[in-house]
């Protein structure tokens, strides 16, 4: 890969209320076991997990120090070899029910979550834009879904290791340019069954930049029925949210963007609930939030609660404790038992408790049962919490499955 050597700086399209370096309490305590014990947490976390809490401590606070807990608002270009790309096959658990490539044209991510599933919370690293991504999806669906090969079911997801709707995918135009590429292979091979699934945090201004006068959404009408955009959004109190996710959209920028995909006839029903924090979710959140969603069309989600290394355990929990010292140690209960220590996803990162996951699930399918909206949920958590199929079908009754994948995507396409 060879970079360009100067970085593009740009302004984000959505501010941030709160300078996380003005609360220099967050790196006041290290989190070990003093103030787990000062904060009243009951249970008593190992030798191991003290230690990776200890060491997430230090970390925050030198990064705090150094100033790099959020990702610097610019990135250089790069481009790739699209002939030596490896094709990367979407399965952490091993046991999903898809064949799904990955579509990832950054290296990093510029919103900057602090819980990020694919860095922990790091954003050190620069911020790479990869120019001629879209040569390398030209070369993909050719290979898996071109001439010969078009009747095989196949999803595309844009993006699981980075959001692809993001200023540095925008301002290039490398997001278009990929949007592009489907449209171009669908002309080519009208009977493809190459389905384009959408996971991400986009708000309406992202959806509106245009590239040679279209925007996302133009593009997107173009690819009706043969791609859902599945909106990313959690339960968690707006203060909080912007803090933790620093460049990204609020939750009603995000529902005005499902809103407008609807609009234009796009499949836009399906939310990725992650990540969940369980202190969080009371009867009166769990309404609030699905209230919202519903209003915006939402008929299915999946949930997924927050996974996390100890280490960045550490800096999620004052993160919370900055508005509530309750909930900070309600995080550290649910998260730190010794018996849930193997409850752990890709990468070593630690659900909560597994009779506490499955309860809350069940707590917000009563409340979403009233409002009519399925859930689906993914292999891992389904084996992990002994979650059955008379509990949550395989595929539930609005066609979802998995992530949220629309098992209705692969009728034909008139
Ligand atoms: S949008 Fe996704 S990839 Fe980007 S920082 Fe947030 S969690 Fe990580």
């Amino acid at each position: 890969m060879a970079d360009a050597p100067s970085p593009v700086g740009y302004l984000p399209f959505y501010s941030r209320e709160t300078d996380i370096y003005a609360l220099p309490e967050l790196v006041e305590h290290p989190v070990d076991a003093a103030y787990l014990r000062e904060l009243g947490v009951s249970v008593t976390p190992s030798a191991e997990t003290l230690a990776g809490l200890e060491r997430g401590s230090r970390i925050f606070a030198q990064r705090f120090r150094e100033r790099t807990l959020l990702p610097h608002t610019r990135f250089r270009t790069g481009s790739i070899d699209p002939a030596r790309e490896e094709p990367e096959i979407h399965n952490y658990t091993g046991r999903c029910p898809t064949l799904t490539y990955e579509i990832n044209p950054v290296r990093g991510c510029g919103v900057g979550c602090q819980y990020c599933l694919v860095t922990d919370g790091v954003h050190e690293q620069p911020l790479v834009a990869l120019e001629n991504y879209h040569l390398y999806v030209r070369r993909l669906l050719d290979e898996m879904n071109g001439p010969g090969s078009e009747n095989a079911n196949h999803y595309y997801y844009f993006s699981p290791k980075t959001e692809a709707f993001q200023e540095p995918t925008l301002l290039t135009g490398i997001a278009h340019r990929i949007l592009r590429e489907f449209i171009d292979h669908f002309r080519r091979c009208p009977q493809s069954r190459a389905r384009l699934f959408i996971a991400s945090k986009a708000g309406a201004k992202h959806l509106l930049v245009e590239d040679g006068g279209e925007s996302v959404l133009d593009l997107f009408a173009q690819l009706r029925g043969r791609m859902q955009f599945n909106t990313s959004v959690s339960i968690m109190p707006d203060a909080f949210r912007d803090l933790l996710e620093p460049y990204a959209a609020p939750l009603s920028e995000r529902l005005r963007a499902v809103t407008m995909c609807r609009e234009r006839g796009i499949q836009s029903n399906s939310a990725l609930v992650q990540p969940i924090f369980t202190p969080w979710l009371s009867d009166e959140h769990i309404k609030a939030f699905f209230d919202a969603l519903h209003g915006a069309g939402i008929i299915n989600y999946k949930p997924e609660f927050l996974t996390a290394c100890m280490e960045n355990l550490s800096m999620l929990g004052p993160l919370l404790g900055h508005f509530d010292k309750a909930l900070e140690r309600q995080l550290y209960e649910d998260y730190l038992l010794p018996s849930n220590a193997d409850h752990r996803k890709q990468r070593g990162r630690t659900a909560p408790d597994r009779a506490l996951s499955r309860e809350s699930i069940a707590r917000m399918s009563r409340y979403t049962d009233t409002l009519g909206m399925s859930v689906s949920v993914c292999y891992w958590v389904r084996s992990q919490l002994g979650i059955t199929e008379a509990e949550v079908p395989l595929i539930n009754r609005n066609g979802f499955q998995c992530l949220g994948y629309q098992s209705e995507l692969f009728r034909d396409v008139q």
